[in-house]
């Protein structure tokens, strides 16, 4: 694993010492970097998707379903031919935050030919496959963004107690033994985040009111071990939580764009950003928690407070003493500010940033947007930090702007080419939930691309202020937003035009009339994507795939298709022994797993979350021909 170079983790009391001096360091190193790379042009458009997957243990014989802890092991196995050639590998994999995760990515950047559409879903085929292959009898693949049972009682195989008087999490529920154990990361990680934090993460989920759950809901913790803690930081009527395990061991779905020079990717991630929270309530898919069924439809919020290490006084519940900061959000959230000059107008949130760090990268020649943006990452300390990488040349290493960078988990992410490589400016989609089919995957991770092909070539602007994108974050996790929510968004999204008053600029619309329109109103991403695509020649199989994923997202935005979440919840409501009690039983769980994977393997239709059986026409490569055919630069 390229990852263990890195050495040996230093202990929270060492790494808290050094927080000041990786900041320092963390910000020489972006301005090197700028003063390099600023000025990159004339790279082309590339992309790639990130599918995370859970492995599963069925046991056919007592009906179970666990997570299995093996992934380091098929990791291992996966990652040799890339070790031995990373140039012809049609698949990358790397490790994720459980010991039953894995993640997988093709094993080459897409590029800017219409043809690449037809590839995404065959490639997903690949990854599945090849992993699959490897498995133990009774072991299964998953793209599922939550395991239902994770964290409730026996959910491993093989079995594992928490600890939580010792150990990393100190949960009550979630074992150190389902935190990958191949890293040391993903351990000091946890323990770092706890310790800074100065207690236990906490989660409360509303639960889903079913008649047979008695109210006030309240479990009681004593009996799993709890000193205390846990009781004073459970709520009411909520399903508790208390480990980083139960957000970052959620899957997701994400993708990462190649601009042609940073002004490109300033405007990718800008106009992206309100698009974030409509496209996590079109791909919600995680309704079931510790064994639970809850009130939201999302893992957003779980994992933001999974990684809450911000000290009371930081979250305002004392006056500051030994923080520097009141901080409003978790470093994993939605993002803050806007970088281009357009988006500078809609940036109403207060920042909180180090005026010093500011000044430092104003007085480098980095712009207010960027310098704000930069200032804004390092108000949050090191959580991780590993002793070969403490001291570093600033002017060829990145490492310490790289450790607060990719801590700060938010719904975009703006990446700064690495130092000498072929890789230009990149911008990081990263809010959707993954879907259950290769199908659905695809169809979303080929609908954003030809969005930010539309954003480009047709001028869009999307922008709305921050605060607005933050409220529809909120609304997008709750129980079937994308039929009973609103969600703000810009009224003229083709022209230009501005009003003396914001509050002119938008309001409230549906995720239907968002995604297809509204008439006289609204044109509607989708007709936008058509049009755009109209003017564009694609071979047959890639037009009929292209058409098949566009067909797929316009019927989950009016609602004609389910949702993830909601079909997840009718099986589970509908399972002949749920007792109306919003509890997902070992036998539920193994039912629903077994029709997942069904539908997964293409065993079984489901007509309610895909939509009328059709046929792949997508191949794992671009056919000579149409890569000499097709109109290559029209894409980029
Ligand atoms: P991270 O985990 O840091 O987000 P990964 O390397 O796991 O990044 O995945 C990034 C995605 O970006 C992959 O899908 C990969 O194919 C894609 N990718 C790789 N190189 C480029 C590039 N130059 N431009 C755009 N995307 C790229
Ligand atoms: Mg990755
Ligand atoms: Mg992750
Ligand atoms: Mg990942
Ligand atoms: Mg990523």
């Amino acid at each position: 694993m390229g990852l263990l170079s890195e050495g040996s983790p230093l202990s929270w009391e060492e790494t808290k010492k050094l927080a000041d001096h990786v900041r320092k360091h963390g910000v020489i190193q972006f301005i090197n970097l700028f003063k390099r790379l600023r000025d990159r042009q004339g790279d082309v458009l590339k992309w790639g998707d990130e599918v995370e997957y859970i492995l599963v243990k069925f046991n056919d014989v007592e009906k179970t379903a666990k997570v299995s802890l093996r992934a380091e092991k098929y990791l291992s196995i996966l990652q040799e031919k890339e070790h031995k050639d990373p140039d012809i590998v049609k698949s990358l994999w790397r490790p994720e935050y459980g010991a039953y995760m894995m993640e997988g990515t093709p094993g080459k950047p897409y590029g800017g030919l219409l043809a690449h559409f037809n590839v995404v879903e065959a490639n997903m085929q690949y990854r599945r496959r090849e992993a699959t292959r490897l498995l133990e009898s009774g072991e299964a693949l998953m793209s599922l963004t939550n395991f239902p049972r994770l964290g409730a009682e026996d959910f491993t195989d093989p079995p594992a107690k928490p600890n939580p008087h010792s150990g990393a999490s100190k949960s009550l529920f979630f074992p150190d033994e389902a935190i990958f154990p191949g890293h040391p990361r993903f351990k000091t990680l946890t323990r770092n985040i706890r310790s800074r934090r100065g207690e236990k993460v906490a989660i409360n989920l509303p639960i889903f009111r079913d008649k047979n759950v008695s109210l006030p809901f309240k479990e009681n913790l004593d009996k799993f071990g709890d000193d205390g803690s846990s009781e004073k930081a459970a709520k009411e009527n909520h399903v508790y939580m208390d480990a980083m395990g139960f957000g970052m061991g959620c899957c997701c779905l994400q993708l990462t764009f190649q601009a042609c020079n940073i002004g490109e990717a300033r405007t990718l991630y800008d106009q992206l950003t309100p698009l974030c929270p409509i496209m996590l309530a079109l791909t919600a898919a995680s309704p079931f928690y510790r064994g639970y069924i809850t009130d939201v439809d999302c893992r957003w919020n779980v994992i933001s407070a999974s990684v809450d290490c911000r000290t009371e006084e930081e979250r305002g519940l004392r006056p500051l003493k030994e923080n520097k900061f009141r901080i409003s959000k978790s470093r994993y959230d939605s993002i803050d500010s806007y970088l281009s000059e357009q988006g500078a107008r809609y940036n109403d949130v207060p920042l909180t940033y180090d005026d010093e760090i500011y000044n430092q990268l104003l007085d480098n020649g980095i712009d207010k947007l960027l310098a704000q943006h930069v200032a804004h990452l390092f108000i949050r300390d090191t959580v991780s930090l590993f002793s070969e990488k403490v001291h570093q040349n600033d002017s060829e290493d990145t490492d310490h702007f790289e450790n607060i960078q990719s801590t700060n988990w938010q719904t975009m992410r703006f990446k700064p080419p690495p130092i000498n490589s072929s890789i230009g400016w990149r911008v990081e989609f990263r809010p959707c939930e993954v879907q259950i089919t290769d199908f659905e995957n695809a169809a979303i991770v080929c609908f954003v691309v030809l969005l930010t092909r539309v954003i480009l070539s047709f001028k869009l602007n999307l922008l709305i202020p921050i605060s607005k994108v933050d409220e529809n974050m909120a609304r997008a996790q709750k129980r079937n937003a994308i039929r009973t929510e609103k969600f703000w968004f810009r009224k003229d999204i083709t022209s230009n035009t501005q009003s003396d008053d914001i509050k002119e600029e938008y309001t409230e619309f549906t995720v239907d009339e968002i995604v297809n329109g509204k008439e006289g109103t609204f044109p509607g991403l989708i007709p936008l994507v058509n049009s755009y695509l109209s003017s564009m020649d694609a071979d047959a199989d890639t037009h009929c795939s292209i058409q098949r994923y566009i067909k797929f997202i316009q019927k989950r935005a009016s609602g004609e298709l389910l949702t993830t979440a909601s079909w997840l919840r009718k099986e589970v409501l509908s399972h002949p022994e749920y007792k109306k009690d919003s509890r997902i039983s070992e036998r539920i769980n193994y039912d629903l797993l077994k029709k997942i994977h069904d539908i997964e393997t293409n065993k079984i239709p489901c007509p309610d979350l895909l939509g009328p059986c059709t046929i792949s026409k997508t191949s794992e490569t671009v056919p000579a021909a149409v890569t000499k055919a097709e109109n290559c630069p029209s894409l980029d």
